[in-house]
């Protein structure tokens, strides 16, 4: 029973390290959250050290009787959240969630309809290199010149390729999808719809996005983006789903699952009904449409900044930087060395490659997780806009971050 630091100081050291990093800096990645200390605590849990292949009530292993509750618990919260009639939250992570959903829907050689990654979609929607895009014959659409997907193009091409699943979901998108469109194109091609929620799941359980439960065949969610749980997935879907699903998660490509993290989901499904969690998710969808209006403003404009689609209904703005002097990785690089984390990311025709790109991604789900207000959101936008012109102060507009991250102190208690 050594501690961590005694055992293992090696690891220990970079644990702290990561919390200091996270307390001092302001965290903008928009597929990141900060869990809160009671998620953390379940997923450190002795539940960790149980085997229980199966699920509640159907296991393979004995001594289940307190996992069952809590996967049970987990289930019946996260169908209560989203109105579903089926979950799964077995999956250990997005992407094993999207191939067991992908499987139980279509078999290797079918053809599937996706968001092309380039414009917004994700690895699993349909890329070359992942299991989708080797196993399944894949058909991507794209957004317009708008930057808004195109509708029309979904339809033409449902027509054209009749695809088995038509997929409607995005990990770089700042825009709402028409979910009852993808449904009527999908009963026109006789397609499954499955609808990828991992980025915007936290806002639908706030009411702040339409639900695409009541559309979709099969949705499918990690719970640690806006949702803002510990890393991990869910499936969620019609009953008439749930044998072949279940069936597909395990045994088809999971054996045991990870019930620490199952009971770890519990809880922040449960903090996901809060009203603190919906008055989080309003203050997240305020500070990405500040940021939107600061960086579409005269003198970010100057600077070649620009907005894709001219603004956002989400969580996370993507910035064109086309116009600019700094390409996706200086910009990146430049907004790092001030103390804020963001990514680099491709926009739709981007002249760079992928690893430099000619863009941001930039979420406000995790700073208004730790308390950020309008007010401050407006600060943290009006620091990025002056980090991205020409000439910048770094030590000024470290100390404008600094201000801010003491403003909103992070998991106060951990400190040492
Ligand atoms: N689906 C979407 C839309 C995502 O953006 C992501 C993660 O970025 C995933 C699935 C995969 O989640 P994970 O990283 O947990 O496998």
């Amino acid at each position: 029973n050594t501690p961590l630091h005694e055992l293992d100081p090696e690891i220990a050291a970079a644990v702290d390290a990561e919390l200091g990093r996270q307390q001092s800096t302001l965290e903008m990645i928009a597929s990141e959250n900060f869990a809160p200390l009671a998620v953390m605590e379940a997923q450190g849990s002795v539940l960790t050290n149980k085997y229980a292949e199966g699920y509640p009530g159907r296991r393979y292993y004995g001594g289940c009787e307190h996992v069952d509750v809590a996967e049970q618990i987990a289930i019946d919260r996260i169908k209560e959240l989203f109105g579903a009639e089926y979950a799964n939250v077995q999956p250990h992570s997005g992407a094993s969630a999207n191939q067991a959903a992908l499987f139980a829907l279509a078999a290797p050689g079918d053809t599937i309809l996706g968001l092309d990654l380039a414009h917004g979609g994700h690895l699993t929607h349909g890329m070359r290199l992942n299991f989708s895009g080797k196993q399944f014959n894949v058909v991507a659409y794209h957004v317009d010149d708008a930057g808004l997907v195109d509708m029309a193009e979904v339809e033409r091409l449902a027509k054209e390729h009749r695809p088995k699943v038509i997929i409607a979901g995005w990990s770089a998108y700042p825009r709402q999808l028409d979910f009852a469109e993808f449904r009527r194109i999908a009963d026109e091609v006789d397609a499954y719809l499955w609808v990828d929620m991992a980025h915007f799941a936290g806002l639908v359980a706030a009411g702040l996005h339409p639900n695409p439960v009541e559309h979709a065949d099969v949705v499918t969610s990690t719970t640690h983006k806006t949702l803002g749980g510990p890393r991990g997935g869910i499936i969620l879907a019609r009953k008439d789903f749930a044998k072949k699903l279940n069936s597909s998660v395990f045994p088809g490509f999971q054996g045991g699952p990870l019930e620490h993290v199952i009971a770890a989901k519990a809880v922040s499904f449960k903090v996901a009904a809060s009203e603190e969690f919906k008055e989080r998710q309003r203050r997240t969808v305020e500070g990405a449409r500040i940021l939107a209006e600061r960086l579409t403003a005269a003198d970010a404009r100057e600077a070649g900044v620009n907005v894709l689609s001219g603004g956002t209904d989400v969580h996370l703005i993507l910035v064109d930087l086309r116009e600019s002097e700094l390409d996706g990785q200086q910009a990146e690089d430049r907004l790092h060395e001030v103390g804020i984390t963001v990514n680099r990311n491709a926009v739709p025709n981007d002249p760079r490659p992928p690893m430099v790109t000619s863009g941001l991604r930039i979420g406000t789900p995790a700073l208004a997780t730790r308390g950020f207000t309008a007010e401050d959101f407006t600060e943290v936008a009006d620091v990025i806009a002056e980090t991205l012109k020409p000439s910048y102060d770094v030590e000024s507009l470290k100390a404008r971050v600094k201000a801010l991250a003491d403003k909103h102190p992070l998991y106060p208690g951990l400190s040492k």
